[in-house]
């Protein structure tokens, strides 16, 4: 029998968060590797986990996999945890797990708290496409070409952000990516001081700026995506609707009404009307 590598999530902040599930598999396993023991010891000894805690962090997880593949290999069972959240979701793990599978044991998660997916549920931006982004880079130029990158993404784009760079990471955003796109800043979340706010990015950018609140503990921003282009298949569609509207109607009536039949843009569409009409 080989053991299995159990990928635990932990509270992003509210401990009543934790499942009896993620408990359980804690009690239950031999040793649990986890990002910085001091401070998950704390959490252990809140729930009463007497598993001993061993140290996977970025600088050792390449070294520390192949003893623990050995160990999953000859039975034990293991359970990884990040300092909060998700594993491998901006934490550790990702070498672990591509070992373990490589190695043809078993990975099997426990779900849990996620920041970013639980930002994305309450920012009240569009959900069924999104990506995440992870951090930006630190360094200002870098953060600005990456922005400039993502300016056309269409798809609600999610960001994890430190406390001391959000107001500069906000001004760069409303810089490269304009005032107008929406944002929701989801600060603390679980937590005492909790603030879920949606806001054009140029007020955002103001607002984080004044009130230096905003810019203590940790944050997601959860950003509208690029507005879709539009493709041939809908000016085809355009034309059409175009056609029939203006067999009744003065070309800048029947393009407002197209505007609101397609979804387009009302001046395009005027633009496009004119020229019908030679
Ligand atoms: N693995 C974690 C997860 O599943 O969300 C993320 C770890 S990453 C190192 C830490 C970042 O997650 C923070 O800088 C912040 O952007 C975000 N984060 C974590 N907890 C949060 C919370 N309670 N409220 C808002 N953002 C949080």
């Amino acid at each position: 029998m080989t053991g299995v590598l159990y990928v635990v999530a932990t509270p992003i902040g509210n401990l009543d968060d934790w499942s009896p599930r993620a408990v359980a598999t804690l009690k239950a396993v031999k040793v649990i590797a986890a990002e910085d023991t001091r401070h998950s010891g704390r959490l252990m000894q809140h729930f009463d986990i007497g598993t001993p805690l061993f140290a996977l962090h970025d600088h050792n997880e390449g070294a520390r996999a192949e003893g623990l593949v050995a160990r999953l290999a000859a039975g034990e069972d293991v359970a990884l945890i990040s300092d909060a959240g998700t594993p491998l979701i901006s934490d550790p793990g990702y070498r672990l797990v591509a070992a373990v599978q490589a190695a043809g044991l078993q990975v099997v998660p426990v779900p849990g708290a996620c920041a970013a997916i639980a930002a994305l549920s309450a920012a009240g931006l569009p959900s069924d496409r999104f990506i995440f982004e992870g951090f930006l880079p630190a360094k200002a130029n870098a953060r600005r070409e990456r922005l400039a990158a993502l300016a056309q993404e269409p798809r609600t784009l999610i960001f994890y952000e430190a406390p001391h760079r959000i107001a500069e990471c906000l001004a760069d955003m409303a810089d490269e990516l304009g005032p107008e796109r929406r944002v929701t800043l989801a600060r603390e979340i679980t937590k005492t001081f909790e603030t879920i706010r949606q806001l054009p990015l140029g007020e955002m950018r103001d607002w984080v700026a004044a009130d230096a609140n905003q810019q203590r503990g940790e944050s997601v921003l959860v950003l509208e995506g690029a507005p879709e282009r539009a493709g041939a298949a809908d000016w085809t569609e355009a034309d059409r609707v175009l056609g029939i509207l203006m067999a009744e109607l003065a070309p800048r009536q029947a393009a407002a009404l197209a505007a609101q039949i397609t979804g387009l843009k009302k001046n395009a569409l005027y633009e496009r009307a004119l020229a019908a009409k030679g």
